[in-house]
C-alpha cells in the first residue's frame, strides 16, 4: 500500500509571502523542529539566491554532523539550466532539488507572453533535470505550476517526460487555490493511474480548502497506487491566503473519518512537537496565531457553553476529537512579569551571562562569552526581537555554524 509523507515548505514558499519574512537563524530553528517532528522533508530555501547560500551550506553540514538526524533539506529552483548551474554553484552540497515551471495555458500565454510553447516547457524541464543530475542530485521533483488549470493531458505527458530523464516525483501544484477536493482527487487519481511515480499536493487556500485538497489529491494518489507527499507551511503560512497547514493536515490525515484505517503515514510523526513549532513560528513571523485553529488556537480546547462544558468534564470525548496533550499542550506558561533581561544587538556581557546563566549554560573563559555573545548581537541584527531560548542554547552549542549562518557577504 502507497504511504503519505510530508514535505513542508515554510522554509521557501512560507517565507516569499509578502511582508512576513525569516531570519536565517530562524529558519534554521524551523528545520531543527521539523526533523524532531520526523518530517520528510524540509524545503529549507533558494539555492540560487545569494544571500540563502550561507545558511543552507551551514544547514547542509548540520545534516553531515548528525544533528539534523533524518530530514531531508531540499532546494527550490525554476526549472532552467542557468538555475540549476547557478544553484550548484552558490550551494555545491545541496542533493535535492524542486524544478519548478509554469505549465497552465494561462500562464504561458499570459506569463511568458507568447516567448514559450508548450514543447519549450517541456525542453527547459527536461534539460534542468539533466543538469543536476549531472551535478549529482540525489533526488529530483519536477514542480507543475498551475497544475490544476492545466490540461490534464499536458500533466501527463510533463511528468512522463520528468520520470524518463530522472526525476523521482511530480508535484502537482494547485497554485493558486482553484480546485476543491472533488477536482483534486479525480484529476491526481488520474495522474497517478498515468504516470506511474510519486505525487506531491501543493495546495493553497484562495477558497479556504488548502488542507482538505490535500487530503483528497493524498487519497487520489494512494488509490492510483502511488506514495504521496504532501506539502505544508506552519500555521498555514504562505503567499496570499495561504498554504495547507503542517499540524491541520496531519491532524486530518490521523484524525478524520475512516482515513487512517486505510491510508497510512509513511513515517511516525511526533504530533506532541505541534504546540512548539506553532508557537515559534508565529513568534517568528510575528503572526499571532488564530484562536480557532485546529490543534494550536487559544481556543482549539476551551469551553464555556453549559452543555460541553458538563460533557467534557465527564469526558473529554464527549466534545473533543483528541487531547490536547497530543499536541504538546498542557504545560502552564510561565510569563516573566518582573524585570526581564532580553538579548538585543546592542547587549552587553553582564547581561547576556544572565541570560545563558537562567538556562544553565556555563563558559570557559571569559574570551568565549564575549565570542558567543557576538554571535548572539549578530543574530538580533537579523531577527529584530528577542532570540528564544532554543535559538540562545543552539548558538551556545554549535558556534560554527552560527557565524556560518549569520553570514551575509552582499555583492562579493
Ligand atoms: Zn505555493
Amino acid at each position: 500500500m502507497a504511504k503519505i509523507y510530508f514535505v513542508d515548505v515554510t522554509n521557501r514558499d512560507g517565507v516569499q509571502t509578502a511582508r512576513l519574512g525569516l531570519s536565517k537563524l530562524e529558519k534554521t530553528m524551523l528545520n531543527m523542529y521539523l526533523d524532531e517532528m520526523g518530517i520528510f522533508q524540509s524545503e529549507f530555501g533558494f539555492p540560487t539566491t545569494k544571500h540563502e547560500s550561507t545558511y543552507m551550506q551551514a544547514n547542509l553540514e548540520l545534516v553531515r554532523m548528525g544533528v539534523l538526524r533524518k530530514i531531508r533539506l531540499g532546494g527550490w529552483i525554476r526549472a532552467t539550466v542557468n538555475d540549476v548551474e547557478l544553484a550548484f554553484e552558490l550551494v555545491p552540497d545541496i542533493k535535492h532539488l524542486s524544478l519548478s515551471i509554469s505549465t497552465s495555458d494561462q500562464m504561458i500565454y499570459g506569463k511568458f507572453a507568447g516567448s514559450k510553447t508548450r514543447d519549450d516547457i517541456l525542453a527547459s524541464m527536461v534539460d534542468a533535470i539533466e543538469a543536476a543530475r549531472a551535478h549529482g542530485a540525489e533526488s529530483i521533483c519536477v514542480n507543475a505550476e498551475d497544475a490544476s488549470r492545466t490540461d490534464v493531458d499536458f500533466l501527463i505527458k510533463f511528468a512522463l517526460q520528468g520520470k524518463e530523464h530522472g526525476a523521482d516525483r511530480f508535484r502537482y501544484c494547485d497554485t493558486l487555490g482553484y480546485d476543491n477536493p472533488f477536482t483534486i482527487y479525480e484529476t491526481v487519481k488520474i495522474l497517478g493511474e498515468n504516470v506511474n511515480m510519486p505525487l506531491e499536493m501543493h495546495c493553497h487556500g484562495d477558497l479556504g480548502m488548502a488542507e482538505a485538497n490535500s487530503l483528497a489529491g493524498a487519497k487520489g494518489a494512494i488509490d492510483s497506487g502511488q506514495d504521496v507527499y504532501i506539502n505544508t507551511t506552519v500555521n498555514g503560512i504562505g503567499e496570499r491566503a495561504g498554504n495547507a497547514d503542517l499540524v491541520t493536515v496531519i491532524l486530518a490525515v490521523t484524525k478524520s473519518r475512516g482515513f487512517a484505517d486505510k491510508y497510512k503515514l509513511g513515517q511516525p510523526i511526533d504530533l506532541t512537537q505541534s504546540w512548539k513549532i506553532a508557537k515559534f513560528a508565529s513568534y517568528a513571523f510575528g503572526v499571532p496565531i488564530p484562536v480557532n485553529q485546529p490543534g494550536v488556537g487559544a481556543n482549539a480546547f476551551a469551553h464555556a457553553s453549559g452543555i460541553h462544558a458538563d460533557g467534557v468534564l465527564k469526558d473529554p470525548q464527549n466534545y473533543e476529537l483528541y487531547n490536547y496533550d497530543e499536541l504538546g499542550r498542557g504545560e502552564p506558561e510561565l510569563v516573566e512579569t518582573g524585570s526581564k533581561i532580553c538579548s538585543g544587538e546592542y547587549s552587553g556581557i553582564a547581561g547576556f551571562k544572565h541570560i545563558m546563566g537562567k538556562m544553565e549554560v556555563t563558559f570557559a573563559d571569559a574570551e568565549e562569552a564575549r565570542r558567543l555573545l557576538e554571535l548572539v548581537r549578530y543574530a538580533n541584527v537579523e531577527a529584530q526581537k528577542p532570540l528564544v531560548e532554543d535559538e540562545l542554547l543552539f548558538i551556545a552549542k554549535y558556534p560554527q555554524i552560527a557565524k556560518e549562518i549569520l553570514t551575509l557577504k552582499p555583492l562579493e
